[in-house]
């Protein structure tokens, strides 16, 4: 019994460095000064584009980054992944993410799929990024007028949902290809609004950690991701 206390001290230890492990098995971040906000695709990818208003995804997400970085004011070290329309492969945006302790990553994306689809979406794969995820996905649910058949809250292995070593969780705020909802996002009091939904959910985060997002999902072991691995 002594023996197997020991052990599990030790391999706990060994899987948590420093506080960090690649696996994110623990409970979500409190108090973190930190928010790194990742604006989706740029230069060479535009993401999705809107045949309703013509809109690129990768001008939408910079915008939001943007609006997030001002919603959240001076209480957080807010860093953006990108400042102007510049490509960055997944990979590099990783590898900038993990130079960053006590922080958090939020890659912001807009959606495309079947016309009838809308709402919000949130992604998250590691156990300590669920309870902003959590929050992420009722912030702009609460701030979004209507939703159809949009998966909400899931859990997949992506490459910026598995592979940072900090929590993150990827968010879309909307269904470009839907008539209604693409308008809508077209309009920068909404997306202002959404902004102010998901600076608060981080916000809410790192005052009192998980509390009030239900219970933790089990643990899961899956190699990083790669680019072959799924759609992103
Ligand atoms: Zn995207």
């Amino acid at each position: 019994m002594r023996y197997l206390f020991l052990c599990s001290i030790l391999l706990a230890s060994c899987a948590a460095p420093g506080g960090r492990d690649e696996w994110g098995h623990r409970p979500g971040p409190k108090g973190f000064k930190t928010v790194i906000l990742d604006a989706g695709h740029g230069g060479k990818d535009p993401g999705a584009i809107s045949r309703h208003t013509g809109q690129e995804e990768k001008d939408l997400t910079l915008d939001m980054a943007r609006r997030i970085r001002s919603e959240l004011g001076g209480s957080f070290r807010t860093i953006l992944m990108r400042h102007d329309d510049e490509f960055i492969d997944l990979d590099d945006r990783v590898a900038r993410a993990n130079r960053h302790g006590d922080a958090v990553l939020v890659s912001i994306h807009f959606n495309s799929g079947p016309s009838h689809v809308r709402g919000p979406e949130t992604y998250y794969w590691r156990v300590d990024s669920h309870g902003l995820a959590v929050r992420l996905q009722r912030g702009m649910t609460a701030a979004s007028p209507a939703e159809q058949g949009n998966r909400s809250l899931v859990r997949r292995r992506l490459r910026l949902t598995r592979n940072p070593e900090i929590p993150c969780v990827l968010i879309e705020c909307g269904y470009l290809s839907h008539p209604v909802e693409s308008r809508l996002i077209a309009d920068p009091a909404y997306r202002q609004k959404l902004a102010a939904a998901i600076a608060q959910a981080i916000r809410t985060q790192a005052a009192i950690g998980d509390a009030g997002t239900g219970p933790l999902p089990r643990p899961l072991y899956e190699p990083p991701s790669r680019p072959t691995d799924a759609r992103e």
